[in-house]
């Protein structure tokens, strides 16, 4: 029988914690102290338990390496495992999940069941548009028609292992109800990867944590393996593909400056993983990068710690505003443009303001109230009393937005979506916020087949890649809830097609 070191990952709290968007010390002192309990001794927590493989299990020798253990790694294994091949999972963190631990608001899809059940019509066109839209034309085409008409399919991939998305609302820069969530409306991220660590259980399929991934190999020009450290050793490992899932870098700060000097300085809503080591072992391969520095700046971003308020809060029906208690953009525009209104505020920062009935809707409101970012008061004035903005201003924002709501007019700010419901339900809330680095778009140039691109665009024998650490499909701005339909829907392609390779 298998060896399986079983590690209490006190994984609920780190769940939750991060699947709230949090990057706050709380969240990454849990996965430090978890980096102790596995090398010193088994903890346990009596909280839901993972387990990962022993280091001592590793071999010499795979079908298919996949490097990260975020949602495009997991995804990308599972596809594979299904397709017939052997695959194995290494994971420099001492828990897998990576930023798809964080993300909170959930998945946008097209023409799914969920949508055609609850009377939502939708198209994959009108999908295809509003994201080139949002990207400003930039978008790689070709990706973004495979990305849109393999939506569907994945959220029913999804289902069919366990993983339901029915939950449906609006995200910013969508025309229609499309970003998909667990049922009971809560933070897509825990949800999600809770599902797929345990079908890649089930599966049977090896997933080493504090395996840290330091290079690709190749030889005569076809990649044949990776070197690891693990366990306090080096290791080289051979395989016939490998497929590369190590999410974007975000986190990277060397890397954001050099890209974007401008961004210096910015919080980030990112994990500690998200460094960038897929991109710089890729470049050293030959491989081509686009759009690196196209970086997602976040508008809703708590800036003593870089948590992230959830777009679902906007989604439901939140407005900004000002210190002066008035709005002062379309909240459902685009982050880029709602970022860059937040920061040609004098104050550079603005509230998010909601009601009671609002914060019942969105559960993540519930996380943020045991953070103490959220200031509450039973009535309007009393709410802006506690930000001190002018009472009577904020009133008037308040009465003139829920009439805008009843008439289904924004004629402020032209806002036709997330206006389903009005804010009248105290108590109140405020929230402040301003812009964080939240994405990076810009990574390694792959094909529709991910396949990953030399600088003179062929594919590099064996190589693959899949998620945020891929560059094109969002051109230079990513619409809220693609990223996690993105890691799905080419993870698995990442998984299919490595597999496909190692059977030719
Ligand atoms: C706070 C927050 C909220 C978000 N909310 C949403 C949302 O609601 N909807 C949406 O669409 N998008 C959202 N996003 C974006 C989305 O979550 C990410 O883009 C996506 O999950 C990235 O998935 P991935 O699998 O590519 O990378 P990740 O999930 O980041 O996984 C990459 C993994 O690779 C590991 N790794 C890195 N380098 C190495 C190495 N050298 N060796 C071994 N392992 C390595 C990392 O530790 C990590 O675990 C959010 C992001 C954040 C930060």
């Amino acid at each position: 029988m298998k060896k399986i070191l079983r590690h209490a990952v006190l994984l609920t709290s780190a769940l939750l914690l991060a699947a709230c968007g949090s990057n706050n010390p709380t969240a990454e002192t849990t996965a430090t102290s978890e980096k102790t309990a596995t090398s010193s001794s088994d903890a346990t927590s009596g909280a839901s338990q993972q387990e990962y493989t022993d280091p001592t299990e590793l071999k010499d020798s795979y079908d298919v390496i996949i490097i990260g253990a975020g949602g495009a790694g997991m995804a990308a294994a599972i596809q594979a495992k299904e397709d017939g091949a052997n695959p194995v999972v290494l994971e420099k963190m001492p828990i897998a999940g990576g930023n798809t631990l964080k993300s909170s608001g959930g998945m946008n899809a097209s023409e799914t069941k969920f949508q055609k059940e609850q009377g939502i019509e939708d198209s994959n066109d009108t999908f295809f548009d509003d994201t080139l839209k949002g990207g400003q034309e930039t978008n790689d085409q070709e990706l973004l028609r495979y990305f849109v008409d393999h939506s569907a399919d994945a959220i029913d991939w999804l289902d069919n292992m366990g993983i339901t998305l029915d939950n449906i609302s609006y995200s910013g820069g969508a025309s229609v109800k499309r970003i998909h969530r667990p049922t009971d409306g809560s933070a897509v991220g825990g949800y999600l990867v809770d599902g797929l660590i345990r079908n890649v259980h089930e599966r049977e399929i090896p997933l080493f944590v504090n395996a840290d991934v330091t290079a690709i190999n190749e030889k005569d020009g076809r990649v044949n393996g990776v070197t690891v450290k693990i366990a306090g050793e080096e290791k080289t490992i051979s395989a016939d593909a490998v497929v590369v899932t190590t999410g974007g870098f975000g986190s990277n700060e060397e890397l954001i400056t050099k890209h974007r000097p401008d961004l210096k300085g910015y919080v980030s809503t990112n994990s500690e993983g998200s460094t960038g080591d897929g991109i710089k072992m890729i470049e050293d391969l030959g491989g081509q990068t686009v759009d690196m520095d196209q970086i997602q700046v976040h508008p809703t971003v708590i800036q003593k710690n870089g948590m992230l308020i959830s777009e679902t809060v906007r989604g439901e029906g939140a407005i900004l505003v000002n210190q002066q208690g008035k709005r002062f953009f379309n909240e459902l525009e685009t982050r880029d443009k709602v970022s860059a209104a937040e920061t040609a505020l004098p104050e550079h920062y603005a509230y998010l303001i909601f009601d009671n009935a609002l914060a019942t809707r969105a559960k993540q409101v519930d996380f943020y109230k045991e953070q103490g970012v959220v200031e509450e008061g039973a009535t309007i004035e009393e709410l802006a009393k506690k930000i001190n903005v002018p009472e009577a201003d904020l009133k008037a924002t308040l009465d003139t937005w829920n009439q805008a709501v009843a008439d289904k007019k924004d004629a402020e700010f032209g806002r036709e979506t997330a206006m389903d419901y009005d804010l009248t339900e105290g108590p109140f809330y405020a929230i402040q916020i301003a812009p964080g680095i939240h994405h990076t778009m810009g990574g390694v140039k792959i094909n529709t087949n991910t396949e990953v691109l030399s600088k003179d665009n062929k594919a590099i024998p064996g190589l693959y890649a899949a998620g945020e650490l891929t560059g094109g499909l969002h051109g230079n701005n990513r619409i809220g809830g693609n990223a996690v339909a993105d890691i799905i829907i080419f993870g698995r392609q990442a998984g299919a097609k490595a597999t496909e390779f190692t059977q030719k």
